[in-house]
């Protein structure tokens, strides 16, 4: 027996799926389509070097503790993000996280317990699923779409649930989702809220893709239509978005957009967290902002990832046909291939290791393994010819495993 006596959620941990698959990337020649990683040429590092020498010139400012709700500048910056969106506030309306993933972490912390109902889309981010592991919640799952969260299907689960076993949250990645690249249709988004307020469940929105669109058609955050039907009144909806997919994950800023009351717990949380998200990562993001060089930097991304996602999405299409099946993404970095049940997905994973391509299995982004002949696919790390490549060495896999 041991000596340490651990809590029951790390009694028998279980490391991130996708960080397991590491050690074939280390392989000579591998294409990886596997990770969620931003290019990382298209890092706008010449502005983000000049941001960051102005960061320096702040006095003793970023190299000083900072308040844990944020530097007014970034907050400043990120309304200002925010209002371009839709969503209506000002800079008292945003904390800065360490990150997103710290947004959603701090969220369970201040409203849910062990036993409690979380509903969340499926298939889902791996580090979601995991996180409501560890807070011992009860996780209940709402099937997608090629239009997003299937809302008439989480409808009739509420329906048909006793008040006792009802979600406290949901979770939900409305723009060009991670794993699946869909975006929420505007009148699920209208319904999603309606059903939040009949039900009594907050919805997290978790939307660090939003900015790469492939084309105008994106609508505004679930947060912005809960404020048309709420009005001033508390609004159920949790906006969590972050620089890291737009600007540099290496910087760990994100945001919080809550009602008052949630935002103050959450800074409460956050205060035994890490006390203050790091004010230089903040004072260069501030300045990178105010520079005015992040439209077009995201307009440069937005344009390169969308050729990238052509040639994978065309590439497949032409070489294996009605093999797989997926919806070509109008935006972000993922798409979601399922593929005929009598190709097995472990012959299909080896075959593509050996072929020296690496994709995440579907089953990563289950609570419960359940889809199995599945796959996330990144276009966003390989160029094109690397793509072109994978797509090559997909096919080869595919015909090995049929
Ligand atoms: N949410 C989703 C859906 C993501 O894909 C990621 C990054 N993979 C995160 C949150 C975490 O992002 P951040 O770097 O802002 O913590």
């Amino acid at each position: 027996m041991s000596f340490f006596q651990f809590t029951p959620a790390f009694a028998n941990p279980q490391g991130s799926p996708i960080r397991e698959l590491f050690p074939y990337l280390s392989r000579p020649g591998m294409v990886s389509l596997a990770g969620g990683y931003p290019s990382p040429s298209l890092f706008d590092q010449e502005g983000l070097a000049a941001a960051a020498a102005q960061a320096m010139t702040t006095g003793a400012t970023a190299l000083q503790y900072g308040a844990t709700e944020g530097s007014p500048a970034l907050r400043e910056q990120l309304a200002a993000q925010c209002q371009a969106r839709g969503i209506r506030c000002s800079a008292a309306d945003m904390l800065v996280t360490t990150g997103s993933q710290q947004g959603f972490d701090l969220l369970l912390r201040v409203l849910i317990q062990p036993g409690d109902a979380v509903c969340v889309e499926t298939p889902a981010y791996p580090a979601t699923i995991a996180a409501l592991r560890q807070a011992g919640a009860q996780i209940l799952s709402t099937p997608v779409d090629g239009d997003g969260l299937d809302v008439e299907a989480l409808a009739a689960m509420l329906a048909a649930l006793p008040v006792a076993e009802r979600p406290k949250l949901l979770y939900t990645v409305p723009n060009f989702s991670n794993p699946c690249g869909t975006l929420l249709v505007q009148a699920r988004r209208e319904r999603l809220v309606q059903l939040a307020l009949e039900y009594g469940f907050v919805v997290v929105e978790d939307d660090p893709y939003g900015e790469l669109a492939f084309t105008d058609a994106r609508p505004a955050p679930v947060y912005a239509a809960a404020q048309q039907q709420v009005g001033e009144g508390e609004n159920p909806v949790v906006y969590l978005s972050s620089l890291s997919k737009t600007v540099a994950p290496g910087l760990r800023v994100g945001w919080m957009v809550a009602d008052p009351a949630v935002l103050r717990r959450c800074t409460v949380a956050k205060q035994t967290n890490d006390l203050c998200t790091s004010p230089l990562a903040q004072a260069v993001a501030a300045s990178y902002l105010q520079s005015g060089r992040y439209p077009q930097a995201v307009a440069k991304a937005c344009a390169e990832y969308q050729r990238r996602m052509l040639a994978l999405t065309q590439g497949l299409k032409a070489r294996l046909g009605d093999l797989v099946q997926f919806v070509q993404p109008a935006g972000g970095m993922f798409v979601w291939m399922t593929f005929d049940a009598r190709i097995d997905p472990q012959k299909l994973f080896d075959a593509a290791v050996a072929a020296n391509v690496l994709f995440v299995p579907g089953k990563a982004f289950y609570a419960d393994n359940a889809q199995l002949h599945s796959m996330r696919l990144s276009f966003a790390a390989p160029d094109v010819a690397q793509i072109e490549q994978a797509v090559d060495r997909l096919t080869e896999a595919f015909h090995k495993a049929s």
